[in-house]
């Protein structure tokens, strides 16, 4: 059995010191070398690789124990939350419900990887999505037949105030690492869903550090006032400077361009570190522009996103 192998049946645990490799220059990425560029390895966190969601999940299931109420969500046909609920959910024997959107999807990877892991599915149309949406969620568990205090609803992403604690959790390990100091400052890349995972890492994130969000879509203004009432709801101090990239327009949420797959393809072939075409390919993208600015340490966090856990190879 070779190396990796034995690598990848143990995938990294969460608790553990955060997996922070250096990405040197190559043939494809000349301008990289002197530790300009970090990566730290969300994407080996977990059995199925969730990266962030693990820790959105952390503090957002109910103690296990009978009766134990289902958990309800709901999310798109290549859901990232969905399929790292439906783990969670069974490895603790939790019944849980997934909403699907769209009718246009009855078999995604995603959606036979749901059905095999036991979460009940069920189609909202577009029109019902955003209807629910509107409310919240709260005419859910109506549709089940249940009344509201009967579930454990979590939103779209599990974006709520447990996942930005579980969150935190992950971004203050990796600061500890990091020890951004004026010296040696860095700059992190994040990407950006509901932006609560980037709330988390801002308010861990001390004054020499920058967060960097790249939407997974086209920028909108909503992505700005989500982040800032995440931020606004907790009330802890901010120390650090963030924002949201608006500098690359990467199109629709989840669309593929012939750039992106001959990004992912060259990041692969050199590092051996596969990307999400959704969001951590993105992210690297403008974390390598963010080095031919200036000489901070400039970080990407792989927060997941491949359904599938990675194996950590040895770079340099
Ligand atoms: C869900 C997800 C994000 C975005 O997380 P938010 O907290 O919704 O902003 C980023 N990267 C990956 C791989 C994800 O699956």
């Amino acid at each position: 059995m070779s190396m990796e192998k034995t690598i990848a049946a143990r995938p990294i645990r969460s608790n553990s010191e955060p997996l922070i490799q250096n990405i040197p220059a190559s043939p494809s990425f000349p301008e990289l070398g002197h530790g300009r560029l970090l990566i730290v390895r969300g994407d080996c966190i977990g059995a199925a690789g969730e990266g962030n969601k693990h820790f959105k999940l952390r503090y957002n299931l109910p103690q296990q124990g009978s009766p134990c109420p289902p958990v309800i969500s709901v999310g798109g046909p290549w859901s990232n939350h969905l399929h790292a609920l439906a783990h969670a959910c069974s490895r603790r024997n939790l019944p849980v419900h997934g909403f699907i959107r769209g009718l246009d999807y009855s078999s995604t990877p995603t959606i036979d990887s749901l059905h095999s892991l036991g979460m009940r599915l069920h189609h909202l149309d577009r029109v019902d999505f955003r209807a629910e949406r509107e409310r919240q969620w709260q005419g859910l568990p109506q549709r089940l037949g249940f009344e509201p205090h009967q579930v454990w609803l979590l939103p779209e992403g599990g974006s709520n105030a447990a996942a930005v604690k579980g969150v935190r959790e992950w971004a203050r390990s990796i600061i500890d690492a990091l020890r951004p100091d004026a010296a040696n400052p860095v700059t992190l890349y994040l990407g950006a869903g509901t932006g609560a995972t980037m709330a988390g890492f801002i308010f861990e994130a001390n004054e020499h550090c920058r967060i960097v969000g790249v939407p997974a879509g086209r920028f909108g203004l909503w992505l700005q006032t989500a982040v800032t009432n995440v931020l606004a709801e907790q009330g802890s101090p901010i120390e650090c400077d963030w924002w949201l990239d608006t500098t690359t327009d990467t199109g629709n949420f989840g669309r593929m361009t012939d750039w992106l797959r001959d990004f992912i393809s060259d990041f692969d072939r050199e590092y051996g570190i596969r990307l999400d075409p959704v969001y951590t390919c993105k992210v690297a993208r403008v974390a390598l522009e963010g080095v031919a600015q200036d000489q901070r340490r400039h970080v990407i966090i792989h927060t997941g996103g491949l359904q599938t856990p990675a194996l950590p190879v040895i770079l340099e």
